[in-house]
C-alpha cells in the first residue's frame, strides 16, 4: 500500500497558527506519531506539507532586512521552507520510529513543479500571501512590480499567481527513494514553481502552488494507492457552519463534484482539498480521503473520514 499524505497547517504550527520553531517542532512530533502508526501497518508513505505561515515569516524578514541583505524571491522562500520543514519532519519521524523500534529511513527532497506562464493566474493573481501593510508601504512595493490589494480595515495584502501544477519535475527522484525503502518528504508547499524557457532551461517564478493540488499530481505520478489529505477536521461537511451541517462519509466522485459545484466547500480552505481529492480519484481510479491526523490509519483503510471513491 503506497500512501500519499498531504499535511495541513496544523501539522506545522500550533492551534492558533503560530510558527515559532518550538511550535513547529511540537506540531511535527504529533503529526509524525500518526505517520509512524501508518508505517507500522507496513505502508509506504510519501509526505507532503503546506508552508504558508513559514513563507509568510520569510517575507516579513525580507521586508524588514531589505536595506541590509538582499530580499530573495518567492521561489527561494519555497525552497528554503521545503528544506527546513523537511528537516523538522525527518527529525520528528526518526525519533518516533526509534522509540517504536521501527527500522525505516527518512529523506527530504527539494522538489520543483512545472507551471505555465500562460496560466491565467499570472495575468490576474488571486492568492494572498504575507502580512497586511498600510497603503503607503504597499505603494512602495507596487512600484517594485508587486501586486497588492486593498483589503479594507486590515490594510493591503500582496497577491500572487496560484498556477496549476502541470508536472512534478522531481517525481522520478521521489520514486527512486521510495523504491529504496525511504519515507520521503517531498513537494512541500505544492512544489517550487518553475517555468520552462524557450531554450529548455527551468526558471523559478514568483507564485504559490496549492499544496493539495500538488499532492494529487504527485500521487498520480507515484501510482499511490490512496491520497490522504490530513487537516484539522475529521470530515468535509455539507452546509458547513449551519445548524443543518452534515458530515460526508463515503461518497462517489461525481457526487462530490456536484457538492463542490453547489458551493459547499470554502474556496481558500476546504475547496482545494475537495478539488485535489476528486482529481486524484479521476486520474488514478483510486480513493482519496479528507480527514484529520488522528484518523489517518483508518482513512487509509477507508473506514473513517470523507472517502471519495470512483463512480
Ligand atoms: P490546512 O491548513 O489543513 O491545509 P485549511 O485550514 O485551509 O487546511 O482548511 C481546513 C478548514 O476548512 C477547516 O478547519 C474548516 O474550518 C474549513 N472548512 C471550510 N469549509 C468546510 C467544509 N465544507 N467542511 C469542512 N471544513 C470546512
Ligand atoms: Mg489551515
Amino acid at each position: 500500500m503506497r500512501v500519499l499524505l498531504a499535511l495541513g497547517g496544523n501539522a506545522m504550527t500550533n492551534a492558533e497558527g503560530r510558527a515559532r520553531p518550538e511550535d513547529q517542532i511540537a506540531a511535527a512530533e504529533v503529526a509524525m506519531a500518526a505517520v509512524a502508526s501508518l508505517l507500522e501497518t507496513g505502508a509506504e508513505v510519501v509526505v507532503t506539507h503546506g508552508n504558508g505561515p513559514q513563507v509568510g515569516n520569510l517575507l516579513v524578514k525580507n521586508e524588514l532586512a531589505a536595506a541590509v541583505v538582499p530580499p530573495v524571491p518567492l521561489d527561494w522562500c519555497g525552497a528554503q521552507t521545503q528544506a527546513t520543514l523537511g528537516f523538522v519532519l525527518m527529525d520528528a519521524l526518526d525519533a518516533e520510529l526509534a522509540r517504536r523500534g521501527v527500522d525505516r529511513r527518512t529523506a527530504a527532497l527539494v522538489t520543483r513543479a512545472l507551471v505555465s506562464l500562460d496560466d491565467p493566474g499570472f495575468t490576474k493573481p488571486t492568492k494572498p500571501i504575507g502580512r497586511y501593510l498600510p497603503a503607503d508601504e504597499a505603494a512602495l512595493l507596487v512600484e517594485h512590480g508587486e501586486t497588492w490589494e486593498d483589503r479594507g480595515e486590515k490594510g493591503w495584502r500582496r497577491v500572487v499567481a496560484s498556477p496549476e501544477p502541470l508536472e512534478i519535475l522531481d517525481a522520478p527522484a521521489v520514486q527512486a527513494l521510495v523504491d529504496a525503502g525511504f519515507v520521503v518528504v517531498a513537494n512541500g508547499g505544492g512544489g517550487i514553481p518553475v517555468v520552462r524557457e524557450a531554450d529548455g532551461r527551468l526558471r523559478g517564478i514568483e507564485a504559490v502552488i496549492d499544496k493539495d493540488l500538488g499532492a494529487a499530481l504527485l500521487g498520480d505520478r507515484l501510482s499511490a494507492d490512496v491520497l490522504v489529505v490530513a487537516t484539522d477536521v475529521p470530515h468535509a461537511v455539507l452546509r458547513y457552519g449551519t445548524p443543518e451541517a452534515e458530515e460526508i462519509g463515503r461518497v462517489e466522485v461525481s457526487q462530490m463534484e456536484a457538492y463542490a459545484a453547489e458551493g459547499h466547500f470554502a474556496s481558500g480552505s476546504m475547496g482545494p482539498k475537495v478539488e485535489a481529492a476528486c482529481r486524484f480519484v479521476r486520474t488514478t481510479g483510486k480513493p482519496a480521503v479528507i480527514t484529520d491526523l488522528d484518523s489517518i490509519v483508518g482513512a487509509v483503510e477507508g473506514r473513517t473520514g470523507t472517502v471519495v471513491l470512483p463512480d
